[in-house]
C-alpha cells in the first residue's frame, strides 16, 4: 500500500539532490572559468615583488585600486596595456606608494570606492562551499531518518485505517484472539477499573503476505485509533545511535497520540539475538535495547499497543518475549482452502468476473498460496483478460494467472537447443513417472518442457488437499520424487545436468529438516538441532554435526537409489512420455494416465 508521507519524502530528497548537483556543477564551473581567465591573463599579470621593484625603479605610471579588493590595476610607463597585480595588504601598499610619492616618484594613485555588486557576488561565492556542506548534511540526516519518519495513519485523514476486520478474510481464530485488543483500545477505562491487564506487545508470526500488516491495520480501524508503523529493516542501514533515537521518537509520538497502535514490521531485523559483536551488530543491540527500555517504560494505562510482525520468532532475542513486552504470540498461518476462497472473494469484488467462474476451484488449485499471492492472482487474471480482449475475466485467465504466479511467466520465445529439450523431457518425465509409483505423492496434473522462469520445464501436481501434518513416509517419498529427474537423466541419457540443482537443493533441505527439526532420524532421535549454535549442539555429542551429515546423506542416498530403481523398471514408459513431451511440449493429467492403462 502506498502512503503519501513517503512519496512526499521522496520528492523532497529528489529536489535536495538536484540542488546539490547544481551547486557542484556551478562550483566546478567557477573554478574552471577562473583558471581559464587566469591562463589568458598570465602575461598581463605582475607579481607583487616585481611590482615593488618596478615602483622602486620608477617604472610605474599609474596604480588603480578598489577599496576592499586585493586586485589592483597597474600602468607601466613603457607599456601600453594595463597589468593586474594582487596586493596582499592594501593599507601597507598605499603607505608604501605615498612614501614613494613623497620621495619624488611620480605615481598616480587612484582609489575607487567598493563595487557593491562585485562584493555581493564575491561574498556569495565564498559561502558556496558552506552552503553545499549544509545541504549535504541535511540530506544525510533526512536519509538516516533523524526527521520524523514514523508514519501515522490518522483515522480521519487516511484511508488506510478504513481497513476493518471485514477486509481480512479467513483468520477467524486470529481475529477472535485480537478482538479484545480492539475493545481495550475503544474503552480502556472499563478494563482499568476492572484491574485487567492488557498485553502491551503482541507478536504476529507468519510468512510474508499472510496478512499481518492487514490485520494490524484492521485492529486500528475497528478501534478507530491511529496506526503508526515502521519497519525493522529501516534501522539496518542507519548511523550509530540513530536506530535507538528513532525508536525513542516513535514511542514519544505514540504516547502523544494515544490511544493508538504501533506496528513494527520485520522486527527480527532489530530484535535478533544480541551478540557481543561490534559495528553494525552492536548498533542493532543499541536499537534493541532502546526498544526494550521503551516497552518497559510505558504504562499499560497509556493505551499504546505494540504489534510486531516476524517470520522467524525463534530468531528473536529472548528478552523481547518476556512478560510486559511481546508476551503474546499470534500465529498467522497460510490460508486453508476455505480461507483462500474467502480471500479470493474479497479481492474479486472490484474485478469483472465471468459468472461461470468458480472461485472455489481456484482456491483448490492454490494450496500454499498466501493472501498476497491470491490478491496477485486476481490482478494478473485481470491483466491477462485485458490483453486477450475478454469482456470479463474468464476461468482460463484465472488458470493462467495461477500458473504465472506459481512458476513465472511462460517463455515460449526462448530458443532452446534440441539437446537441452531432450534433457528436459527426460528429466520431467522422470519426475512424473517416479511420482506415479509413490503411494503418498500427489497425482501429476501437467508435465511440460515449456520453460518458465528459470526452470527449463515443470511437473505440476494436483495439490488440492490442505495438509497440516506430513508423515515420514511422505517426506521420504517426496525425496524420491524430487530426485526422479536426475535419475532419469542419468539412466536414459547417461549424462547429468545442472537442471537438477533446484531439486537437489529442495531435497537436501527436506532431508535436513527431517533430521534436525522433525526428529525423524532413529540415529539422532527427536531432538531439535536446527539453527542452534555449534556449542549448543555439542551438548548432544562432540560429533553431532557429523552424525547429522551422515543421516542426511543416508536419506538422500536411499531416495536416489529408489528413484533409479523405479526408472529402471519403467524404461519403456519413461521413453514414451519423454518422446511425447518432445513432440507436444505439454502433457495433461488425462494423457499422462493413458501411458499406464
Ligand atoms: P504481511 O504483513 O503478512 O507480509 P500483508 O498484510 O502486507 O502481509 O498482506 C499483503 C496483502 O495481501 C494485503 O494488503 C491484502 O491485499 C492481501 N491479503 C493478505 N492476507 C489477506 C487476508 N486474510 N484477507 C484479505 N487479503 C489479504
Ligand atoms: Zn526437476
Amino acid at each position: 500500500m502506498k502512503d503519501n508521507p513517503k512519496n512526499k519524502d521522496k520528492i523532497y530528497y529528489t529536489i535536495l539532490i538536484i540542488v546539490a548537483i547544481i551547486c557542484i556543477i556551478i562550483t566546478i564551473g567557477i573554478i574552471f572559468f577562473n583558471k581559464k581567465n587566469k591562463n589568458k591573463e598570465e602575461d598581463l599579470e605582475i607579481a607583487y615583488t616585481e611590482l615593488i621593484k618596478k615602483i622602486d625603479n620608477q617604472e610605474v605610471e599609474k596604480i588603480e585600486m578598489t577599496v576592499g579588493s586585493t586586485s589592483t590595476k597597474v600602468k607601466l610607463k613603457n607599456i601600453e596595456k594595463e597589468k593586474q597585480a594582487i596586493v596582499p595588504s592594501t593599507q601597507a601598499f598605499i603607505e608604501l606608494i605615498q612614501e614613494q610619492v613623497k620621495n619624488g616618484n611620480e605615481i598616480e594613485l587612484i582609489q575607487n570606492p567598493t563595487n557593491i555588486g562585485v562584493r555581493i557576488v564575491q561574498t556569495l561565492f565564498s559561502f558556496f562551499p558552506t552552503i553545499m556542506i549544509l545541504i549535504l548534511f541535511i540530506l544525510i540526516f533526512k536519509m538516516q531518518g533523524l526527521g520524523d519518519k514514523g508514519k501515522v495513519y490518522d483515522t480521519d485523514k487516511s484511508d488506510n485505517t478504513n481497513t476493518t476486520f471485514k477486509d481480512v478474510a479467513g483468520l477467524d481464530e486470529e481475529k477472535n484472539e485480537l478482538i479484545e485488543i480492539v475493545d481495550f483500545l475503544k474503552e480502556p477505562k472499563k478494563f482499568h477499573e476492572m484491574g485487567a491487564k492488557i498485553p502491551k506487545g503482541i507478536l504476529l508470526c507468519g510468512k510474508p503476505g499472510t496478512g499481518k500488516t492487514l490485520i494490524a491495520k484492521a485492529i486500528a480501524g475497528e478501534a478507530n485509533v491511529p496506526f503508526i508503523s515502521m519497519s525493522g529493516s529501516e534501522f539496518i542501514e542507519m548511523f550509530a545511535g540513530l536506530g535507538a533515537s528513532r525508536v525513542r521518537k516513535l514511542f514519544e509520538k505514540a504516547k502523544k497520540i494515544a490511544p493508538c497502535i504501533i506496528f513494527i514490521d520485520e522486527i527480527d531485523a532489530i530484535g535478533a539475538r544480541r551478540t557481543n559483536a561490534s559495528g553494525a551488530e552492536s548498533e542493532n543491540n543499541q536499537t534493541l535495547n532502546q526498544l526494550l527500555v521503551e516497552m518497559d517504560g510505558f504504562e499499560t494505562n497509556e493505551t499504546v499497543i505494540v504489534l510486531a510482525a516476524t517470520n522467524r520468532p525463534e530468531m528473536l532475542d529472548k528478552a523481547l518475549l518476556r512478560p510486559g513486552r511481546f508476551d503474546r504470540q499470534v500465529t498467522i498461518a497460510s490460508p486453508d482452502a476455505k480461507g483462500r476462497e474467502e480471500i479470493l472473494k474479497i479481492h474479486a469484488k472490484d474485478k469483472k468476473l465471468s459468472e461461470k467462474i468458480s472461485l472455489k476451484d481456484v482456491a483448490n488449485d492454490t494450496a500454499g498460496f498466501t493472501g498476497a499471492e491470491l490478491a496477485n492472482v486476481l490482478n494478473e487474471a485481470a491483466i491477462i483478460a485485458t490483453i486477450k480482449k475478454h469482456k470479463k475475466i474468464q476461468m482460463e485467465d484465472l488458470e493462467d494467472a495461477v500458473k504465472k504466479v506459481t512458476v513465472g511467466l511462460e517463455k515460449h520465445s526462448r530458443v532452446i537447443s534440441d539437446k537441452d529439450k531432450r534433457l528436459t523431457a527426460y528429466h520431467e518425465a522422470g519426475h512424473a513417472i517416479v511420482s506415479k509409483f509413490l503411494e503418498t505423492q500427489f497425482d501429476v496434473k501437467e508435465v511440460s518442457i515449456i520453460p518458465r522462469g528459470l526452470a527449463g520445464g515443470y511437473t505440476m501436481y494436483k495439490t488440492n488437499e490442505d495438509k497440516y501434518y506430513i508423515s515420514k513416509t511422505e517426506m521420504e517419498e517426496k525425496l524420491v520424487a524430487l530426485l526422479g529427474g536426475r535419475a532419469a537423466e542419468k539412466i536414459a541419457l547417461n549424462d547429468i545436468s545442472t537442471g537438477a540443482s533446484n531439486d537437489i537443493e529442495v531435497a537436501t533441505q527436506i532431508a535436513k529438516d527431517m533430521v534436525t527439526v522433525y526428529g525423524m532420524s532413529d540415529d539422532i532421535g527427536p531432538i531439535h538441532l536446527k539453527q542452534k549454535d555449534p556449542y549448543e549442539r555439542q551438548v548432544f555429542g562432540e560429533n553431532i554435526d557429523d552424525a547429522i551429515g551422515a543421516e542426511v546423506k543416508r536419506l538422500i542416498d536411499i531416495a536416489y537409489k529408489k528413484a533409479q530403481d523405479i526408472i529402471l523398471s519403467n524404461m519403456d514408459k519413461l521413453q514414451a512420455v519423454a518422446e511425447r513431451l518432445l513432440e507436444k511440449e505439454i502433457i495433461s493429467a488425462e494423457e499422462f494416465e493413458t501411458f499406464f492403462s
